[in-house]
């Protein structure tokens, strides 16, 4: 009996780019059994080491995820699709409030939200609530620009922005609070000044600050709601365990390449992030944006679902996003639903709770303090320093370059090295020579390790991973070549 099996897009590399397969299996254990022994790369994304799930890997069988189905022993037949959701980086009743009889809209404000003020559902009543909320935005980039300027736009009374990043070119495809002009600026002073040309009657609070365990919660004390728009881990696992403890919705999005995720997560009545992705993956093993690519669109598509969610939040109308998770495939374009459920042994927000407290996100997802790019000073053994392989190119010395990165990358800027893409390296690891010195590099590092402790599995003795990929390369010594 042959199964669908749906392939989200960062594992279709792996499954010859097919979005979906129909295997074999009368249960989801023997169908996934059948997957990763035709697609032997998936395994490593499905299976830790002793061959239990990944924690950041949920199964579905249609809607339900299976951990509250018969977990691998669910039996499937020729109706079900089974669809595998990793956890991807890149969104109440807010209590919803006594509207204070001292809240008024001027007439110029009557006029500006006149087209709400006519819905029943928003009404007089309603975009008072929107002018007495207050929400805090995560980041003020890809997901943050579509949610401020239409919550700016509807009227949503204070904004807190917290972001400390400066606007960079490669943010203009998708992040359009910020326009060319505004390039090198703080990225919170540019959104200030558009947020305040959409609507001068709101109030914008910006906090240019990292986010961190040590001002997370007197930050969320103040806001209503949290729109979650950051791009890593251990900030989604902050925000998320911020909100459980302080009682506030967390409104989820995230985004890469053509695959974005939607949710409401409000520990109070539903599930949490960590109900839904318990653990973080390794460092690495999920692409970020600036490694995985994002189509500028999706981020506007997304960032407004979170701004919907928002405002239906505020208003106390319709049902909002909580105990579901939408994925949105820009490329198939299909909406899916998923149920989530509250998981009782959730360590955050479960029947008998381990966290009170918030604790080290970069340590739980696996980062070195030393920072995300995961740098650290280069092992002789393992690893050659940009620097070091210029003087040794210099030199004369006959190293053999390899680049990992896809072909789309090498055609933006290369460093004349041979390529073979990390995902085709087990098939063609023939073509290399063992005998010889090996660098590898990437774009930043990440998937060049991983190649590098590929091929000393492979048996092959003197393999360098180059530190900070051809971006250290372009930053320490050819300034002159295209960055991307
Ligand atoms: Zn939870």
């Amino acid at each position: 009996m042959s199964i669908k099996v749906l392939i989200p897009t960062p594992l279709r590399p792996f499954t010859d780019k097919k979005d979906m397969v129909e295997v074999e299996g009368a249960t989801v254990g023997e169908v996934l059994a059948n997957l990763t022994s035709e697609f032997n790369q998936i395994r490593q994304h499905l299976y830790s080491e002793d061959g239990a799930f990944r924690s950041y890997v949920n199964i579905y069988v249609n809607d339900e995820d299976i951990r509250y189905l018969a977990k691998e022993k669910t039996v499937v037949s020729e109706k079900d699709t089974i669809s595998i959701i990793p956890s991807i980086a890149g969104g109440v009743d807010v209590d919803v409030q006594e509207v204070e009889s001292e809240i008024q809209l001027s007439n110029d404000e009557v006029l500006r939200y006149s087209r709400h003020l006519i819905i029943p559902e928003v009404g007089m009543d309603g975009q008072k609530k929107l002018k007495s909320a207050r929400v805090l935005m995560i980041g003020a980039g890809g997901l943050g620009s579509p949610v401020g300027m239409y919550l700016a736009a509807a009227g949503v009374g204070k904004l807190g922005i917290v972001d400390f990043d400066v606007v960079d070119k490669t943010n203009l495809q998708r992040q359009i609070l910020h326009s060319t002009r505004d390039i090198g600026r703080s990225k919170l002073d540019s959104a200030r000044e558009t947020l305040e040309g959409i609507n001068p009657n709101i109030t914008i609070e910006t906090y240019e600050t990292r986010l961190s365990s040590e001002n997370a919660l007197s930050l969320f004390t103040d806001y209503d709601v949290v729109v979650d728009g950051t791009d890593n881990f251990p900030t989604r696992y902050l925000v998320n365990d911020a909100c459980v403890l302080l009682g506030k919705p967390n409104v989820y999005g995230s985004i890469l390449r053509f695959d974005g995720q939607v949710s409401v997560f409000d520990a109070r009545r539903g599930p949490c992030y960590r109900c839904l992705y318990p653990a973080p993956p390794p460092p690495g093993l999920v692409p970020s944006c600036a490694e995985g690519g994002v189509l500028g669109v999706l981020p506007g598509i997304i960032g407004t679902l979170q701004a919907l969610e928002v405002i239906k939040l505020l208003l106390g109308e319709g049902d909002p996003l909580i105990g579901r998770l939408v994925l949105f495939d820009a490329l198939k374009f299909t909406f899916r639903e998923l149920k989530l459920r509250k998981n009782p042994e959730c360590p955050i927000c479960g029947d008998s709770p381990t966290i009170h407290t918030l604790i080290d996100y970069e340590q739980f997802c696996g980062i070195s303090k030393s920072g995300i790019s995961q740098q650290p000073a280069a092992d002789e053994k393992t690893e050659i320093t940009v620097e070091q392989l210029r003087a040794r190119l210099d030199n004369g010395e006959k190293l053999f370059v390899l680049d990992v990165r896809e072909p789309r990358e090498y055609e933006i800027v290369n460093l004349g090295a041979t390529l073979i893409p990390l995902s085709e390296l087990p098939k063609r690891v023939e073509e290399l020579d063992p005998s010889r010195e090996i660098v590898v590099h990437c774009k930043m590092g990440g998937r060049s390790a991983k190649a590098a402790a590929f091929l000393r599995q492979q048996g092959f003795k003197n393999v360098k991973n180059l530190v900070g990929g051809i971006d250290a390369w372009i930053d320490k010594i050819d300034p002159t070549l295209p960055r991307y």
